[in-house]
């Protein structure tokens, strides 16, 4: 390695331990430390945003079912999150896509779809919770932590390879977008979704349904989506053997929870 190549390297280097002490959070239960470069204040501001545009593009169901069913068992997760600031909102949405998801700052959207794989409350406090885990260990804001700094080692590459040719600038750029998001970004996505079936775990046991029931529901997901039916939810929660095993793993300190849990409903109402 050259002094000159050297040089640039450490200045990576340091620039990234700079950014990373200056943002560092802990996740709850899990205790992973993460970069955390944006506010939850920050966060919650896009999830409104974000939420308001998905408000105008999607139409909220009136199936009295669903609704009942989503703020029955949204309230009931959302009590035991201690997350006062969030300010919570539950929207069914017609659509037949199977689709799920809470946006920073707690606003929480279940697509008319997602219900056929529901046979009751728990197996809804399941997706829910892992939903709702998503954004309470802020995986958003980390993942836009994670592009900053990509950014700045990127803005600090070009700005350290002056006197090369252009084409060498881009060989080098493209090489290291290649390296952060084979190195970084995938196994990071892969962390956040068992992250977030533990944490699916935790919320629906204290909110007092039985845990048992995100396994029956992450099971029946994982035969549709290897059937071939694949929508974006699929994409982006893709199950696999090690989820529901690691799931497994987790139920008796889930199930710990559930006993101490000051109101067990068990499955829930039912949903078919
Ligand atoms: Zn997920």
């Amino acid at each position: 390695m050259s002094p000159n190549i050297f040089r640039k390297v450490i200045l990576c280097l340091v620039c990234t331990s700079v950014l990373y002490i200056a943002g560092c959070s802990a996740v709850p239960f899990t205790g992973r430390s993460q970069l955390m470069l944006t506010s939850p204040q920050e966060e919650a501001q896009l999830g409104e945003q974000a939420w308001r545009e998905v408000l105008s593009q999607n139409r909220v169901s009136n199936n009295q079912k669903y609704n009942a069913a989503l703020k029955r068992v949204g309230e009931s997760i959302a009590k035991v999150t201690n997350k006062p600031e969030y300010k919570w909102e539950f929207k069914v949405f017609e659509n037949t896509e199977p689709n799920a998801f809470c946006l920073p700052g707690g606003k929480v959207a279940v697509y008319t779809g997602l219900f056929q794989y529901t046979s009751n409350d728990a197996e809804l406090a399941a997706v829910v919770g892992h939903e709702i885990g998503h954004a309470i260990a802020r995986h958003g804001g980390e993942r836009i932590s994670q592009g900053m700094v990509q950014e700045t080692g990127a803005q600090v590459l070009a700005a350290t390879v002056d006197g090369k040719s252009a084409l060498a600038v881009q060989g080098i750029m493209a090489g290291y977008a290649v390296g952060t998001n084979v190195g970084v970004m995938l196994p990071f996505s892969r962390t956040h979704e068992y992250e977030a079936d533990k944490l699916g775990l935790v919320y629906m046991s204290k909110a007092g349904y039985n845990p048992a029931a995100a396994i029956t529901f992450w099971q029946k997901f994982g035969q549709v989506s290897s059937t071939g039916t694949v929508g974006e939810f699929f994409s982006t929660h893709p199950m696999s053997e090690k989820r529901i095993e690691e799931m497994k793993a987790y139920l008796p300190t889930a199930q710990d929870m559930y006993r101490t849990a000051p109101n067990k409903k068990n499955l829930g109402e039912s949903l078919k």
